[in-house]
C-alpha cells in the first residue's frame, strides 16, 4: 500500500470537498488539515513522515492496536463468503449470531440482572437512538406509557444524532438546531474537582452528586420517568471519574423508584476499565449496555445494545413487532472482524493486562504528573485518564476559557510526537490497550515535555 502522498494536494482537496465532523470548516482551510497515512502498534505516521504516539487510541477505540492483519483477514475472507445481508425478514447470518452469543458470555450477571440479548446498529448515536425507541416501547408494553422522560447530566456524551445529542448533555451541541427534544432532562455531573464543596470529601460529594437523581425523578414525577443514562466515566467529557460512592448510591435510587438504567459504555466496554463491560468495574446493574468502538478496535464500524433480561423479557414475551432497525443491523463483515478481535484480547488477556500489574503501573505512572506545577489533579481509571490545567496549584485557580490552555498544550503534544487531546482545560488519553511498559515510559516522557513547554509558554504570556 502506498502511503507516500502530496500533502498540499490532498488538503486542497480535503479544503474543496470535506467537511470534517465537530469542526469549524473555515479555520480548518486556513490552516489544512494534518494528513494521517499509516499506523502500526501504538503510533500513527502523518504525511510529513512524523510519528506521533497514539494515546487516544484514534477515537477511543483501537483497542487492540494497529497493524493487525488478522482483522483485516476476517473481514477479508467474510466478504468474500457473504458481503452483506440484511437480518429483517426472518434471515440471519452466522457471525452476527456468533457475536450475539459470544458477547452475551461476555457479559457478567449482576445480581438479578443477566444478558443473554443484543441489537445491533453501526455506531454510538445509532445505537443510543436505539436506548430511546426500546425504554419507550417497554414501559408502553407494560401498560404505561406515560414513562418517557430519559434523564442524563450536563456535559455527557452520548452521540451526534438527534436523539444522541440531545441525551448528551454539551450545551454548545444543545444550541445549535432546537436540542433536546422533549422528555431528555439531565442533572449536573459527578466533578468533584469542579462541583465539590470546601471540606467536603469526594465520598460525600458522590453520595450529594447521585441525589441530584433523586431530585429530578421527584420534580419531573416519578410516574413519568423511564430511564437514567450514563457513562460510567464520562469520556468526552473530560474523562470525569465518579468518587467511589457515586454508583452504588445512583443504583439505589434507580432501584428505588424501579426506573430503567441504561449504562452507555461505547468508551467503557471491551477491557477500557479492565473488564469487558465497564459496570463491572464499579459493580452496578445496568438494564442496557450501549457498545461501540472497541469492540472492533474502530477497524470497522459497528455498534448495538446488549439488552438485559428484564427489557427482554418484556419485548419478547409482550412485543409484537418493534418497528425499528437498520441496514446494517447485525452487518456479517463487521461481526466477523468483530469476534476475532475479541479473539485477540482473550488470546493475549488485554483486558486482565489493564486490570492487573500493566494497569497498577499506568496508574502509578500517571499520578507521577501530580507534581508538575501546572497540574490541578492527574487521575486515571483503567486505561484513561486525566488531568486538569491550573493557573495556581495551591488555590486550584482555573484557566480563564479564553486562555485556551487545553489548546496550547494540545499543540506542544502534537509537535513533539504525542496525540492527546484537550477538552477545555483538560487534557485526556485513553492509550491503546497494547501499550508495554516501556511504551507507558515513553508516554510519560512526552507528556512531562508538553506540560514543561506549555507551563514555559504561559509564563511567557503573563498566564501563570
Ligand atoms: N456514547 C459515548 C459514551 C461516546 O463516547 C460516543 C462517541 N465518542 C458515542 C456515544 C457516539 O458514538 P458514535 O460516534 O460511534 O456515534
Amino acid at each position: 500500500m502506498n502511503t507516500v502522498v502530496d500533502t498540499k494536494l490532498i488538503q486542497a482537496l480535503d479544503s474543496a470537498h470535506f467537511l470534517h465532523p465537530f469542526t469549524d470548516f473555515k479555520d480548518l482551510n486556513d490552516r489544512g488539515a494534518r494528513v494521517i497515512t499509516k499506523a502500526e502498534g501504538v503510533y500513527v505516521w502523518d504525511s510529513e513522515g512524523k510519528r506521533m504516539l497514539d494515546a487516544m487510541s484514534g477515537l477511543w477505540c483501537v483497542n487492540v492496536g494497529y497493524g493487525r492483519k488478522e482483522l483485516a483477514d476476517a473481514a477479508y475472507q467474510q466478504m468474500m463468503a457473504l458481503p452483506y445481508y440484511n437480518s429483517f425478514f426472518q434471515t440471519t447470518n452466522v457471525p452476527a449470531v456468533q457475536l450475539a452469543a459470544k458477547l452475551a458470555s461476555l457479559a457478567p450477571k449482576v445480581g438479578d440482572r443477566s444478558f443473554k440479548h443484543v441489537f445491533y446498529s453501526s455506531s454510538g448515536s445509532e445505537s443510543n437512538d436505539s436506548n430511546v425507541r426500546m425504554v419507550r416501547r417497554y414501559w408502553d408494553l407494560l401498560g404505561q406509557p406515560e414513562r418517557k422522560v430519559i434523564i442524563s447530566r450536563n456535559n455527557a456524551y452520548h452521540g451526534s444524532t438527534m436523539a444522541g445529542a440531545s441525551l448528551g448533555g454539551m450545551s454548545g451541541m444543545h444550541a445549535q438546531g432546537d436540542l433536546p427534544i422533549p422528555n431528555i432532562t439531565h442533572i449536573e455531573q459527578p466533578y468533584y474537582f469542579e462541583n465539590g464543596k470546601p471540606g467536603e470529601t469526594a465520598e460525600e460529594f458522590g453520595v450529594r452528586a447521585a441525589g441530584w437523581l433523586e431530585e429530578k425523578i421527584l420534580a419531573v414525577g416519578v410516574d413519568k420517568v423511564a430511564a437514567f443514562i450514563a457513562e460510567p466515566v464520562q469520556g468526552a467529557g473530560g474523562v470525569i471519574i465518579p468518587p467511589s460512592t457515586y454508583w452504588p448510591e445512583i443504583q439505589r435510587i434507580v432501584d428505588k423508584y424501579g426506573i430503567l438504567l441504561i449504562s452507555d459504555e461505547v468508551i467503557c466496554a471491551f477491557g477500557r476499565l479492565g473488564h469487558w463491560f465497564g459496570y463491572e468495574k464499579f459493580g452496578y446493574k445496568p438494564d442496557l449496555v450501549t457498545f461501540a468502538k472497541g469492540i472492533t478496535s474502530g477497524y470497522i464500524p459497528l455498534g448495538g445494545v446488549m439488552v438485559g433480561n428484564r427489557v427482554a423479557e418484556v419485548l419478547i414475551e409482550k412485543g409484537g413487532e418493534f418497528n425499528h432497525g437498520y441496514t446494517y443491523s447485525g452487518h456479517p463483515v463487521a461481526c466477523a472482524v468483530a469476534l476475532a478481535n475479541i479473539e485477540i484480547m482473550e488470546r493475549e488477556h488485554l483486558v486482565e493486562g489493564v486490570r492487573g500489574e500493566l494497569g497498577a503501573y499506568f496508574a502509578k505512572r500517571y499520578a507521577e504528573l501530580n507534581a508538575h506545577p501546572l497540574v490541578g489533579a492527574a487521575e486515571t481509571c483503567g486505561f484513561v485518564g486525566g488531568l486538569v490545567l491550573v493557573k495556581n496549584k495551591q488555590t486550584k485557580e482555573r484557566f480563564k476559557e479564553e486562555d485556551a490552555v487545553g489548546m496550547v498544550c494540545r499543540a506542544h503534544c502534537f509537535n513533539n510526537g504525542l496525540i492527546m487531546r484537550a477538552v477545555g482545560d483538560r487534557m485526556i488519553i485513553a492509550p491503546p490497550l497494547v501499550m508495554t511498559h516501556a511504551d507507558i515510559d515513553a508516554l510519560m516522557d512526552l507528556i512531562h515535555m508538553a506540560l514543561d513547554k506549555t507551563l514555559v509558554e504561559l509564563k511567557a504570556k503573563g498566564l501563570v
